[in-house]
């Protein structure tokens, strides 16, 4: 059998780096992306695996990195769109430039990237692409309007998605993980906050006061497993929740209604 080659996203840290270990030690060829693969010490000397430069806001970058992987492997059979970072604040305190940055990182980004992978994956009439969405892609917590926003377009895209590329032979997977320790609540986090408007600050500061005590997860190596699954177990399944909070939350999300769950959230907020 030949051996499979994916592409991953984001692939420095928290997720997509567990998730590059995960299929290598699974015998996958991986084209292990980054920002700057220069600092990448660890990834660098595993057999198996290429490192590339890659900036989901960076055209060229992109093109560029999916020609080399292709060079190198010989084809993509799985994209793991995992890059992405939050941000929190008031929406109405939110600069320009901070809501095009984090539509151009989480949605148009994905977007991106798939475009650049389809055409060697039609050319297969095969493969499978999972984007890491969030909980927070289908339920919504106060102030992280933006990050929402661009979680609620990965589910879109990918649900959308699956109907036109089923007939050529690849499968779409929505990745749902809950709240893990990786880097994505430090540096990963862009904080605008209120902004001067000091209409929003009682209940912002309030709520900010709180968001380091939320619970989050050590488990990291879960999402790579949900992703590693998703890509293999040649399922119908579309969405993947991870993490004992995703898996009630979602549940919660199915079975009540909006105000039901507004009231759910807000008295743990
Ligand atoms: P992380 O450790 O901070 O990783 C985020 C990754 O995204 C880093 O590799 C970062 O690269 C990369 N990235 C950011 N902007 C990029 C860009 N313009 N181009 C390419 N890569 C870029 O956090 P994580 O938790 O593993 O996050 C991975 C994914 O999981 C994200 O999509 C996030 O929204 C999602 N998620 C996380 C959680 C959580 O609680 N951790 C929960 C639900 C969903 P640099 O090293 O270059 O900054």
């Amino acid at each position: 059998m030949m051996t499979k080659k994916v592409l991953i996203t984001g692939a420095s840290s928290g997720f997509g780096k567990d998730a590059v270990r995960l299929f290598q030690k699974n015998g996958w060829n991986v084209i292990a992306s980054m920002r700057s693969p220069e600092k990448e010490t660890e990834l660098a000397g595993l057999d198996q695996v290429m490192l590339v430069r890659l900036d989901v806001t960076d055209s060229e970058s992109i093109q560029h990195a999916v020609g080399e992987g292709v060079a190198r492997f010989g084809g993509i059979d799985a994209l793991v769109n995992n890059a992405g970072y939050g941000s929190l604040g008031v929406l109405e305190a939110a600069p320009e430039e901070v809501v095009r940055q984090q539509f151009d990182v989480n949605v148009f980004g994905v977007i991106e990237v798939i475009k650049a992978v389809l055409p060697h994956m039609r050319s297969n009439r095969s493969g499978v692409i999972v984007n890491v969405s969030s909980m927070g892609g289908r339920i919504a917590f106060p102030f992280s309007t933006l990050y929402h926003a661009t979680k609620y377009a990965v589910e879109g895209i990918s649900e959308s998605l699956q109907y036109e590329l089923e007939p050529l032979g690849i499968r779409v997977k929505i990745v749902e993980p809950g709240g893990y320790r990786t880097d994505f609540a430090g540096r990963s986090l862009a904080t605008f906050g209120a902004g001067d408007l000091l209409d929003y600050m009682p209940a912002y500061d309030a709520f900010a006061a709180q968001v380091d005590n939320w619970p989050m997860s050590d488990r990291i190596w879960e999402v790579a497993e949900a992703i590693y699954q998703a890509a293999n177990d040649h399922s119908q399944q579309l969405r993947y929740p991870v993490g004992a909070d995703a898996v009630q939350l979602l549940q919660a999300r199915k079975e009540m209604d909006d105000l039901a769950i507004k009231n759910l959230i807000a008295a743990h907020i």
